[in-house]
């Protein structure tokens, strides 16, 4: 098991998935277009020299099912199940005395965010903003951590927005503060090891700690260290420490922000987040997540890919499934056993999982991560006659204000049961593997 991110970015280079760059990069849009031609190739996408800035800038550490599964230590097209399974089995963090992120310490007026090399991703974003830190509180009643991913705008020295509505657990804790009129404190923790985010992207209950669930993920528990200046602790592993305080009563406007779905998320009145301490590493690795990108897609999937392949599995035999690359739309394989499985199975998929918009079931000899295969599934064996089912009123994605997202369609593009012999995939014995090279 790697323990925080340098041991994965050594694990990515073992297989080849670790791209180095060591020219200069601004990290006004250059990084950004870098990371896009990076997320092709499939590789994660160190840079060394970042200017105006010391530390290091990576992207892209799971930018696929095959970088997913590196680290969940198994083959790409399972590692849903082993996220199910791992899931099952909650391990609570442990504290430990002291973190190599306590190294350098800045408190007080010697804080400046502007020593990070905070990305500004899109063309029309309001400026840099901090995409991948855990954000770790506790509630003010009950004590207990919540941990999440929330963007966050750099707004000056030691001030920064940050995009934390109810009903995300961090916007109902601090409104809880809010309410007994004194500040939430926060930790944020950069320079994650991608299940601990991958943890911290779940929707869990209200209460239950995230970081019990990436002990459940490393099949270990997570190491913890307590901040300097507020009461709350953050993985030992980080690289990068912000400390500070929500404040009650106020909101300043944010954004825009190029989001996940891709469009520009428009200016909100969102809270306010005043840092008093920033701690890390003598040479940091700052880590950073395009919204929308594979990356973020893989981290918002896995978990409802979880749930969905629970609620599935109970009527149907899957083979592989994926929410890639919208997190709207599923694909689901199957070995089919009945006629009529696959309405089932997508019925079941959508009442499991709301925000799921389109759902297509195919059989077990099509690749559900391959698109242009599931679009030969869909012309080739689905009958739009007798193989659609539309759900017109459905609740779906909360954020929609066009009024497009409140209802479901569900594909079967499964073969007749009694007909396989006629829909077999052809096959040429051989090709598997061959190098083209050997013959040129
Ligand atoms: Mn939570």
């Amino acid at each position: 098991m790697q323990k925080g991110i340098r041991d994965c970015l050594k694990r990515l280079e073992a297989h080849d998935r670790l791209l180095t760059v060591t020219k200069e990069v601004d990290p006004k849009l250059e990084i950004s277009a870098v990371m896009r031609a990076a997320e092709k190739q499939d590789t994660a996408i160190l840079f060394k020299n970042v200017k105006g800035s010391t530390f290091q800038v990576v992207n892209n550490i799971v930018g696929s099912r095959r970088m997913a599964a590196l680290f969940l230590e198994t083959a790409p097209e399972a590692v849903t199940r082993e996220w199910l399974t791992r899931s099952k089995n909650p391990i609570d963090p442990v504290l430990v005395s002291t973190s190599p992120a306590k190294s350098i310490v800045q408190t007080a007026s010697s804080v400046d965010l502007r020593r990070l090399p905070m990305v500004t991703h899109c063309d029309k974003d309001a400026g840099p903003f901090i995409t991948a830190g855990l954000v770790v509180a506790k509630d003010p009643d009950t004590g207990a951590r919540n941990v999440s991913v929330n963007r966050m705008q750099y707004k000056g020295q030691n001030r920064l927005g940050i995009r934390m509505m109810p009903p995300q657990h961090l916007g109902i804790i601090h409104q809880k503060c809010e309410q007994q009129g004194k500040a939430l404190e926060v930790a944020v923790a950069i320079g994650s090891h991608p299940l601990d985010i991958l943890a911290a992207a779940t929707s869990l209950p209200l209460g239950q700690d995230e970081f019990a669930l990436a002990g459940a993920l490393r099949k270990e528990p997570l190491e913890l260290v307590a901040c300097e200046t507020v009461d709350v602790e953050v993985p030992a592993t980080a690289e990068i420490i912000i400390e500070g305080e929500v404040l009650p009563g106020v909101r300043e406007p944010e954004g825009p922000f190029g989001d996940f779905m891709q469009y520009y998320v428009p200016v909100m009145d969102n809270h306010v987040f005043v840092v008093k301490a920033i701690t890390h590493r003598p040479d940091p690795v700052y880590q950073t997540i395009q919204a929308g990108s594979l990356e973020d897609t893989h981290y918002l999937a896995l978990s409802r890919e979880a749930v969905i392949l629970q609620a599935v599995s109970t009527i149907a035999e899957v083979t592989a499934i994926s929410l890639v690359p919208t997190i709207m739309g599923c694909v689901i394989g199957i070995n089919k056993r009945t006629e009529g499985e696959a309405g089932k199975v997508a019925e079941a998929a959508m009442d499991s999982y709301t925000w799921l918009k389109y759902c297509v079931v195919v059989d077990h000899d099509v690749d559900v991560f391959d698109m242009n295969d599931v679009w030969w599934a869909m012309a080739t064996r689905s009958c739009p006659g007798k193989g659609l089912r539309i759900k017109g009123d459905a609740p779906g994605f909360p954020r929609d204000p066009f009024n497009i997202h409140q209802s479901k369609l569900a594909i079967d593009a499964t073969a007749p049961l009694d007909q396989w012999a006629a829909f077999e995939r052809k096959k040429v014995s051989g090709a598997e593997g061959l190098r083209l090279s050997d013959y040129l």
